[in-house]
């Protein structure tokens, strides 16, 4: 097989970067993968070898020659150049079908569940009724492009050209209001003075990035400007301009249930590094507040700019509802929340038990999680700043539940030892990869614990992710 030939094929999957996967059948009989950007599994078409490995390639799509079944007209007109949204030509139950079988496909592959029990025990996806606008944090890269036009918008895929944004139908429709509000404000003060605006290729200029967040059930919003300077160099004339702007912005929306939208803080972070790390490690608040809140489960949270924080509230409530089910919780339990952010699994579960130990690498998240449960005058949890691995350890005790939620590399090894050494009736397993999932409930299972139930949540719509939440106990104890 050699680059530019041409061959017929079928999509049959898609990757995690959301190009479809076909195969042709090599003169040895062997499988050859393919890569197809913008097919969908069911195409069928004509594709030319743009990059040939040993035992895969990547392809162009010539032409459509029969569309998948599953194939859907995207609701977003930059859905193919878009890096955010890969599936969007994807019809949404087939993007569920997908995703289930992506977790299926590792939990027995790689986490050596039988598939058979696997049936049994996995409930079915849960899904969003509506899978638009549900995102509460956008960030948007801001550039000119070679005619002298200030773009505000996304990244096309796999590349750093920043393509403008008119809409973003999985974002809160405030952030289509603000781009269009602010955008010719930026392009007003860009025509009198060109450093305005951040030049990646030559490091110069001054705003990078504006992000957003929006509280669904306060209708808070705020709003961060990454600059690569420091704040005076934000002038104060332009401040204005921009608050004017972004306060016309909300008066155009209203949140869910009629609520109002309102701009409560604007803040701007310091990022004067060469880097495509979006955030830099200052951030001064310019107007309002510096946090917004938002309600989950009846636990209201401060937020800050720089936190982290589920990005689809809607799901995150049912995901913490599973986890708590999964818990299984009666009062007098201790739970370990590993890995917890602001503390918003712990808080949520607090209620229920006993007493909660939280524990976060991110001091600042600490800090959240801490005031976090004093808002809520909840004074049985307790958080700790380090890492899950260090600090979990049999010196304090053996837990009831042990809850992680670890970033998509998973948990630590030592975690994994220590969990076995303490050996806690139930571990609740929240994981954002199902890859490192299943690595790590076989190493579970190797130390007695067994699958009990699963089930994945569509967080990030349009997406190749997912978030799977998995209840293991130890094989001699039931479920519930
Ligand atoms: N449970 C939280 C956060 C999950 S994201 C929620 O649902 O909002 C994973 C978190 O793990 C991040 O906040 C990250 O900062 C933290 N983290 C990463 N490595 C860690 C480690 N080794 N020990 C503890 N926390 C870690």
């Amino acid at each position: 097989m050699k680059k530019n030939e041409q061959y017929e094929i079928t999509i049959e999957d898609i990757s995690n970067e959301g190009a479809g996967i076909g195969h042709l059948q090599t003169d040895e009989g062997g499988l050859f993968a393919v890569f197809v950007k913008d097919a969908v599994p069911g195409d069928r078409c004509l594709v030319q070898l743009t990059k040939v490995k040993k035992s895969y390639a990547f392809a162009r799509l010539m032409k459509l020659i029969t569309p998948g079944e599953d194939r859907v007209q995207p609701l977003c007109k930059n859905a193919a150049r878009c890096g955010g949204c890969t599936m969007m030509q994807l019809s949404y139950p087939a993007q569920l079908a997908l995703k289930e079988k992506k977790v299926k496909d590792c939990l027995t592959r790689i986490g050596g569940v039988p598939a058979e029990e696997l049936d049994a025990i996995m409930e079915p996806i849960e899904r969003m009724e509506i899978p638009f606008y549900f995102r509460n944090k956008m960030q948007f890269p801001v550039g000119v492009d070679k005619d002298g036009r200030v773009q505000i918008g996304f990244y096309a895929g796999r590349t750093h050209s920043i393509i403008d944004l008119e809409r973003c139908p999985i974002g809160h429709p405030v952030n289509d209001c603000i781009l269009r509000h602010i955008r010719p404000v930026l392009q007003a003060e860009y025509d009198k003075d060109p450093n305005l605006i951040y030049n990646e290729e030559s490091h110069t200029g001054l705003l990078r990035h504006i992000l957003t967040r929006v509280g669904y059930t306060s209708g808070e919003v705020m709003v961060c400007f990454v600059i690569n300077g420091e704040p005076e160099e934000f002038r104060e004339s332009l401040r204005q301009k921009l608050a004017d702007a972004l306060q016309a912005a909300a008066s155009e929306v209203v949140a869910g249930g009629g609520l109002a939208v309102t701009i409560t803080g604007v803040s701007l972070n310091i990022n004067k590094e060469k880097t495509n790390r979006i955030l830099g490690d200052r951030t001064v608040t310019i107007f309002g507040a510096d946090v917004i809140r938002d309600t989950l489960l009846g636990v209201e949270f401060e937020i800050s700019p720089v936190s982290f924080y589920q990005v689809n509230p809607v799901q995150t409530e049912k995901l913490y509802k599973k986890v708590a089910e999964y818990a299984g919780l009666s009062g007098g339990e201790t739970v370990w929340d590993l890995y917890c952010g602001i503390g918003t699994i712990s808080l949520s579960l607090a209620r229920q038990a006993k007493k909660v130990f939280g524990v976060e690498i991110v001091p600042q998240a600490i800090e959240d999680a801490k005031k976090n449960a004093r808002r809520n005058g909840i004074d049985n949890a307790e958080f700790y700043c380090g890492k899950a691995e260090d600090v979990a350890t049999d010196s304090h005790g053996t837990p009831d539940c042990v809850v992680v939620d670890p970033p998509r590399k998973g948990c630590d090894p030592k975690l994994i030892e220590t969990i076995l050494k303490l050996s806690p009736p139930k571990v609740v397993y929240v994981s954002c990869d199902p890859a490192t999932l299943a690595r790590d409930i076989k190493l579970l299972a190797a130390g007695g614990y067994r699958l009990q139930k699963a089930q994945v949540f569509d967080q990030f719509c349009h997406s190749s992710h997912c978030e799977t939440c998995c209840l293991l106990t130890k094989a001699n104890d039931s479920a519930d």
